[in-house]
């Protein structure tokens, strides 16, 4: 939201600097620099002496005007030649000078002036401009002056902007944090934007959006929450009927091949069972809008993690580690060692020899990483592979079992807490599963 203040507030601000520069420039081409020209005001009296009473001397006595009141002046006057003038003016000045009119340079605090424009003062004098140096001009107070009248203008103007773009912002804010609820999984969140609002229309469409999601998504976690559960009930009655057969069986299955059968037929059923239990558990997590965070310290974590695994195929070597195993998570403890053991589970599934698990802290995030060096995944299904039942290699994944639920419900409890996963390709050789997890006080 900062990031969205400042990029309004840049553009006004610019625009504000932008206005105040043209304004400057018109006021100067319509009525001259107002710099100069408070300069000039300051400089009146020397202008006042030079063109009263120097000026309207009789031609002979101009100079002995000028040398009196060089006397009593504080402010020097000067005779030099009119090439030595051009040189230190500009091309407009050197034009004003030409006509015979005054040039104020208000930061260098003189005033330049042909003596005459044809000679008739004395021999020369055409040739002669009067320099008056260390005029009472008060370059840096004009300058303030200029700074202060065009603050206030951008002020008077700031004040009306802000007044709209505060209750503009109030009403952002206020949408940015439902579609940042929503997408952490309250589903009821909602705008409550008021109807004379400017971004009402968008709140409204976001609030439609939003209960379309909420309805559609209500209605699938329903359908897969029955399904599963409907399911469960035969699946135990065919259990415990085929309980029954195998222990009537007796001695009437002489070469053991009806007992082969059911056993066949019970590991079908313990797979369609954990089936269900995955998609029970999947349509949990669709429905949770809460997490139970607690305060775990890490080396406990890990300790859990790794208690619950199955047991580690042999000639693999697993590698925990972590810098900061003092250090404490705020998570929902069951849910991401959950997470965590999928991605072990699977990593013993499909590592060669090596697995690393990597536990850091970074800024304002925990990174998790796991690592195999295995055969990898290819960068083409490292997003796809996300997806409910979605399997990469069926042949190789037919013999390490699963339904390909175990990286979704990995995903589901990393979004639950904020954070964000993604698969790169291991130093190892194999795959890389990194999260970050942002840290929450
Ligand atoms: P499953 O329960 O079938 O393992 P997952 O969702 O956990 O389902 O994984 C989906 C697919 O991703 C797996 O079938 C496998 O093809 C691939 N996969 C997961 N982890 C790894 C890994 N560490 N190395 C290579 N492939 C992997």
């Amino acid at each position: 939201m900062n990031r969205l203040f400042l990029r309004f507030l840049g553009p006004v601000l610019l625009s504000i600097a932008v206005a105040t520069a043209l304004v400057y420039a018109a006021i100067t081409w319509i009525f001259g620099d107002p710099i100069e020209q408070s300069a000039l005001r300051q400089a009146a009296p020397q202008i006042f002496l030079i063109e009263q009473y120097i000026d309207k001397a009789a031609s002979d006595e101009w100079l002995l005007r000028l040398n009196k009141v060089r006397e009593v002046s504080q402010v020097k006057f000067e005779l030099i030649p009119l090439k030595q003038a051009l040189e230190k003016l500009t091309q407009s000045q050197r034009q004003q000078l030409s006509t015979g009119k005054i040039v104020v340079n208000a930061a260098q605090r003189v005033l330049y002036r042909r003596v005459d424009l044809d000679g008739e003062r004395y021999i020369g004098s055409e040739d002669d401009v009067l320099l008056v140096q260390e005029l009472p001009i008060d370059y840096w107070f004009n300058i303030k002056l200029e700074v202060v009248r065009y603050i206030i203008v951008a002020f008077v103007l700031l004040i009306p902007i802000g007044f709209w773009s505060r209750a503009h912002w109030r009403d952002i804010q206020a949408l940015a944090k439902v579609t940042e609820n929503f997408g952490a999984g309250q589903l009821s969140a909602r705008a409550s934007t008021p109807a004379a609002a400017s971004i009402y229309p968008l709140a409204q469409q976001i609030n439609q959006m939003a209960n379309r999601i909420e309805t559609l998504l209500s209605s699938q976690q329903h359908l897969l929450h029955s399904v599963s559960h409907e399911l469960r009930t035969p699946i135990a009655r065919l259990e415990f009927a085929l309980e029954i057969l195998q222990s009537g069986l007796g001695s009437s299955d002489i070469n053991g091949k009806q007992t082969q059968r059911i056993i066949a037929m019970q590991g079908d059923l313990s797979e369609l069972n954990s089936l269900v239990s995955e998609l029970l558990d999947s349509a949990k997590l669709d429905a949770q809008g809460q997490l139970q965070r607690e305060t775990i310290v890490l080396e406990m974590f890990i300790q859990n993690c790794l208690q619950h695994l199955p047991p580690k195929p042999q000639g693999l070597d697993l590698q925990v580690e972590c810098a900061a195993t003092n250090k404490s998570l705020f998570v929902d403890q069951r849910l991401l060692s959950r997470a965590i053991q999928n991605l072990l589970k699977n990593a013993y599934k499909y590592a060669d020899q090596k697995i690393i698990w990597r536990l850091k802290m970074q800024g304002e995030h925990w990174l998790i990483s796991v690592e195999d060096d295995g055969a990898g995944i290819p960068a083409s299904e490292r997003e796809k592979i996300f997806d409910a039942f979605y399997r990469l290699d069926r042949s190789r994944d037919r013999a390490t079992g699963g339904f390909g639920l175990g990286l979704s419900i990995v995903r589901q409890i990393i979004v639950l807490h904020g954070g964000r996963i993604h698969i790169s390709e291991s130093e190892l050789g194999g795959a890389k599963f990194e999260i970050s997890l942002p840290m929450v006080a």
